[in-house]
């Protein structure tokens, strides 16, 4: 039978990476098996839902490449069948409405909670009688339904990640609310865990992958699966992303929304790649950079580990850095093109980009250090101390400089290629017996302004080109 996964984020927020995590381990899991990965969006929260996330939520999996194979559904358009089913769990007893207030609820909870005991609803309104439910209706009170929870249930399932799971009935806080309160007799907006259930059946999910902390939701859903006969799928829980500290990954850890990991200049490929390996590992890894296509065929939900798995930002920095490394020049000057164009930096030629852009290429992290690492060839580097150090202390610096400002000029050099700018320093060094070293170190302070840089003979061609050389080669000598 096909396999069929979902992603079902609710729209409240921007793309996270938990919630990109887990459509990961769902994309990878229904690609691995040639099954089928959906999406349904939860916007039933009206004041909290915004078609702007769920537009953000879309296109950040979009830029993943965790392209979905059905129109993504939206649980906002299906509530009046939930509704059908809260009143078909009604009619057959498993549901019944309650009426107990707002404050009569927090009543309990403070005695509860005085007592010691966790919060459970009482079930007081189990079983009213209908003229009991009239007189509450037409006293104005408002209600809710309620799913019975039977307390000696024992609810078993096989956790693809987690193996044997159990939950105990009376574990799960009394009866369960379907839908938000109202008055009358109407069925008020059904909540998550009813829609859930109702939706994934309609929509022939077979498997259901999501974070840990739906483990008692899970519960929940398995006795409201049972009441209306639907079949069960198989469910899986991923472990939780956690901070440095182990704590659960949340919005204080500076970066969560796959929005701000583009912005720092990660590659869509390489978090990706790295967010699979959130969790789940392979036995014997000798790559470990590798495609999502690669890592579908040899994803498996058993190989996802229990425990919570650590953000590590040198290893997502390392492999970001491989996928830039591996990129054709063009395609990664064109990410880089944008940036030079948001600084207003013009470049002489296209062939001048490519140029530069496989000087920085193997030195670069994240796409966004192209800004830094070009800037000297568009604006002028200031002056470090250790680039004046070297030019005051050094006896030959300056002599350095000027002897190749005075050979430019005798030997009528206005371009200085890569192999020009080796056979000159090689000229110089000769006939004047001066170090190569010194040479190569004089010119970096005088484009640089320090002692590192890239390498210095591209730089050069690269400097020539835009004709800024001999500008910053006499900048030193004055
Ligand atoms: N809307 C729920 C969430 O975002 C979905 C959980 C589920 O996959 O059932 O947490």
């Amino acid at each position: 039978m096909e396999k069929r996964l979902r992603l079902a984020p609710s729209p409240t927020g921007l793309l996270h990476i938990g919630t990109a995590r887990t459509a990961l381990f769902n994309w990878l899991y229904a690609k691995n098996t040639n099954g089928k990965f959906l999406i349904r969006i939860e916007d039933t929260d009206i004041v909290r839902s915004k078609s702007e996330f769920t537009t953000n939520i879309l296109d950040g999996l979009n830029w993943l490449g965790l392209n979905w194979d059905e129109e993504p559904i939206k649980q906002s358009q299906r509530i009046s069948i939930h509704k059908e089913y809260i009143k078909k769990l009604l009619e057959i007893g498993a549901a019944y409405r309650c009426f107990t207030s707002e404050d009569e609820i927090h009543e309990l909870r403070e005695k509860q909670k005085a007592n010691g005991l966790p919060p459970r609803h009482d079930n007081r309104h189990r079983n009213l009688t209908s003229k009991e439910i009239k007189e509450f209706i037409s006293q104005g009170r408002s209600s809710v339904i309620r799913f019975k929870i039977d307390e000696e249930a024992e609810i078993k399932w096989e956790d693809q990640i987690r193996g044997e799971i159990k939950w105990q009935g009376k574990d799960l806080g009394g009866d369960l609310v379907l839908s938000r309160r109202t008055l009358g007799d109407e069925i008020g907006d059904p909540l998550y865990n009813l829609a859930v259930v109702v939706d994934d059946n309609f929509m022939n999910i077979t498997h259901v992958v999501r974070g840990e902390d739906h483990i008692s939701n899970t519960a929940k859903q398995i006795l409201i699966y049972r009441a209306l006969n639907f079949k069960l799928p198989i469910f899986s829980h991923t472990p939780l992303i956690l901070n440095s500290e182990g704590k659960k990954l949340s919005k204080r850890d500076s970066v969560t929304s796959i929005d701000e990991f583009k912005e720092m200049g990660y590659l869509p490929e390489a978090l990706a790649n790295y967010m699979a390996f959130l969790g789940w590992s392979i036995k014997n890894p000798e790559n470990e950079i590798l495609s999502l296509s690669e890592i579908s065929k040899i994803f498996n939900l058993s190989d996802v580990n229990k425990a919570g798995a650590k953000f590590n930002w040198d290893k997502l920095n390392w492999i970001n850095s491989q996928y830039i490394k591996k990129m054709e020049l063009k395609e990664l000057n064109q990410f880089i093109k944008k940036y030079w164009n948001d600084m207003g930096w013009k470049s002489p030629s296209k062939e001048w980009d490519l140029k530069l852009t496989n000087l920085i290429q193997d030195s670069m992290i994240l796409l966004r250090d192209a800004i830094d690492q070009s800037k000297p060839f568009f604006c002028l580097s200031q002056m470090q101390k250790e680039g004046t150090d070297f030019l005051e202390n050094k006896k030959e610096a300056k002599e350095s400089l000027q002897y190749i400002v005075d050979y430019l000029k005798e030997e009528n050099i206005s371009k200085v290629t890569s192999n020009k700018a080796r056979e000159i320093i090689s000229k110089i060094s000769i006939n004047h017996s001066i170090k190569k070293g010194i040479l190569m170190k004089s010119l970096r302070v005088a484009f640089f302004g320090c002692l590192s840089g890239p390498d210095l003979i591209q730089s050069w061609e690269l400097f020539s080109e835009k004709k800024s050389d001999i500008y910053l080669i006499k900048r030193c000598l004055t």
